[in-house]
C-alpha cells in the first residue's frame, strides 16, 4: 500500500492507474521513509536497475516540487550517465505525472539538435533529466541558467557520473548550477566506489537489494 506514507494523491492515482503497481517494491520500502522526511537529508542508496530506483527518486522529488517548487523553473534535476537512460527516465517521470497538471518533465542529452533544447528550456519542465555534457554547454548560456532554480538533483548510476570520465563535468554542474541554498542531493549506485565512499558524514546510508 502506498497510502501509509505521505505521497500526493495524484501520484499514488499514477502509480496504481498508470503503471498498475499496488506497493512500493522491497527496496523501496526501505528508503522512502528517508526520502519523504519533512528535513529532506541527503541520501546515498546503493541500488541497481531493476531494483525501482527511478520511481523511488521520483516520487520524492515530486513531492518537493509541490511544496517548493517555483513556476517556470527547473526544480529537479536528474543526471544520468547514458543518454538511454535519461530518455527512460523523463518517459517514466511523464507518466507519473499523468495526474499532476502544471508539472512536467523533459530531457536534454548529447546528440540531439541543441536548438531544439534551447526552445525547449524556454518554458522549462519542473523535472529535468540530462547527460552531464550538453547539460553544461546548455548552462554555459545566461538566458537558460536563469531557468534554473533546483532544490533536488539526483545522482542516477553515481559510480559511472563520478568515474574520470565525468567527474569534472558533474562537479563542475554541481559548483556552478543555479539552484536554492538548501538544496538536496540523492545519490543512487549499483557499486560504491572509492570516490562515492567520500560522502559527508552526516549523509544517510541505505543498502538494497533488487525489487521483489
Ligand atoms: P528501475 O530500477 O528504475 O530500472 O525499475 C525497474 C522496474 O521496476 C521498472 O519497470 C519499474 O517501473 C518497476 N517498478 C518500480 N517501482 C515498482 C513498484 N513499486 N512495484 C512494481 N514495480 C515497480
Amino acid at each position: 500500500m502506498f497510502d501509509t506514507l505521505k505521497i500526493h494523491p495524484d501520484t499514488i492515482r499514477a502509480l496504481k492507474e498508470t503503471f498498475g503497481y499496488e506497493r512500493l517494491s522491497k527496496p523501496q520500502v526501505v528508503y522512502m521513509p528517508l526520502m519523504l522526511r519533512e528535513d529532506k537529508p541527503d541520501v546515498f542508496v546503493k541500488a541497481g536497475t531493476g531494483s525501482g530506483k527511478t520511481l523511488g527518486f521520483l516520487i520524492p522529488v515530486i513531492e518537493a516540487l509541490i511544496q517548493h517548487g517555483r513556476p517556470g523553473k527547473v526544480g529537479a534535476l536528474i543526471l544520468s550517465p547514458v543518454k538511454d537512460l535519461a530518455r527512460q527516465t523523463s518517459v517514466e517521470a511523464t507518466k507519473l505525472l499523468t495526474f499532476h497538471t502544471g508539472l512536467r518533465a523533459g530531457v536534454v542529452v548529447g546528440g540531439e539538435e541543441m536548438r531544439r533544447d534551447l526552445q525547449m528550456l524556454k518554458d522549462p519542465p519542473a523535472i529535468l533529466v540530462a547527460t552531464p555534457g550538453r547539460l553544461l554547454d546548455l548552462l554555459s548560456n545566461p538566458e537558460v541558467a536563469r531557468n534554473f532554480a533546483v532544490q533536488t538533483v539526483i545522482l542516477d548510476e553515481a559510480d559511472r557520473l563520478l568515474d574520470p570520465g565525468f567527474a569534472p563535468d558533474v562537479k563542475k554542474i554541481l559548483r556552478t548550477m543555479p539552484g536554492v541554498d538548501n538544496r538536496r542531493t540523492l545519490l543512487f549506485t549499483a557499486t560504491v566506489t572509492d570516490e562515492i565512499g567520500f560522502v559527508p558524514a552526516d549523509t544517510y546510508q541505505q543498502r538494497v537489494g533488487r525489487t521483489g
